[in-house]
């Protein structure tokens, strides 16, 4: 199986996120918040082929390192994989809208130059916005919507695009999370975690524990966890496949 988004350099303890990934076997895209930081991670993981680190500026961080974008575009033919990326509307990070779109439509538009990119993609309180960008960016790669918060109407929307959506335990504590995942068609979903950020029950969730949502899958679409199994290795196989 697969954690599509998780912070793999950012544990306190980086030996127990790596020992997971190497025991589980499962597939990880391993994102980066700045520029800076792809070296390191992709040093931290060297030698565990199943698991990939994504070259990214979060939102969050857009007004205090958009600087780092030269830095990204010398960095951005050495992965397939982009993120975390997005834009985030919440208190305390509106406030930085304009630098948030500046960094996201710059790094966009950079993709739109290969025709392969993955893309990881934050929308926390923007789900319009983002959905609006990646409309204007048609050929910036494939989209994977992480813990997407959106209405039916724009779920439906990002269908349209050809966007995927990454969805982790985190996600079944809300009942707006569940919500979400009832609109999302079957042949769209994928699993994260966001560690060490999201937590379940207070306790940081590992690569491994995106397990968790192959059973609540079964339960709503009434089937066997194999075959939730076999549909999400058939989308991720649809992500990967080369275009
Ligand atoms: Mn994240």
């Amino acid at each position: 199986m697969m954690d599509l988004h998780c912070h793999v350099d950012l544990y306190p303890d980086h030996q127990e996120v790596l020992n997971d990934i190497k025991s589980s076997k499962y597939y990880v895209l391993s994102v980066t918040t700045v520029p800076s930081a792809f070296e390191g991670t992709v040093q931290l993981t060297s030698g565990i082929k199943h698991c990939k680190t994504a070259l990214g500026l979060h939102p969050q961080l857009a007004h205090l390192r958009k600087n780092e974008l030269p830095l990204f575009d010398k960095l951005v033919d050495r992965t397939r994989y982009i993120g975390e990326i997005g834009l985030d509307g919440s208190k305390g990070y509106a406030d930085y809208f304009d630098d948030q779109l500046e960094v996201f439509t710059h790094i966009l538009k950079k993709c739109e130059g290969f025709d392969n990119k993955i893309l990881t993609i934050h929308s926390l309180n923007a789900t319009g916005e983002v959905l609006e960008q990646l409309k204007l960016y048609p050929n910036a790669g494939t989209a994977i919507l992480h813990w997407f918060l959106g209405t039916k109407k724009q779920v439906l929307e990002a269908v349209e695009l050809g966007c995927f959506f990454s969805i982790g335990p985190a996600m079944l504590t809300s009942a707006r999370g569940k919500k979400v995942i009832s609109w999302i068609p079957q042949d769209r979903v994928l699993l994260e975690t966001d560690g060490p950020f999201a937590k379940v029950k207070g306790k940081i969730l590992f690569p491994s524990d995106s397990d968790a949502v192959i059973g609540y899958l079964a339960d709503i679409w009434a089937t066997q966890n194999t075959v939730i199994i076999d549909q999400l290795s058939l989308n991720f196989r649809c992500i990967v496949a080369v275009n």
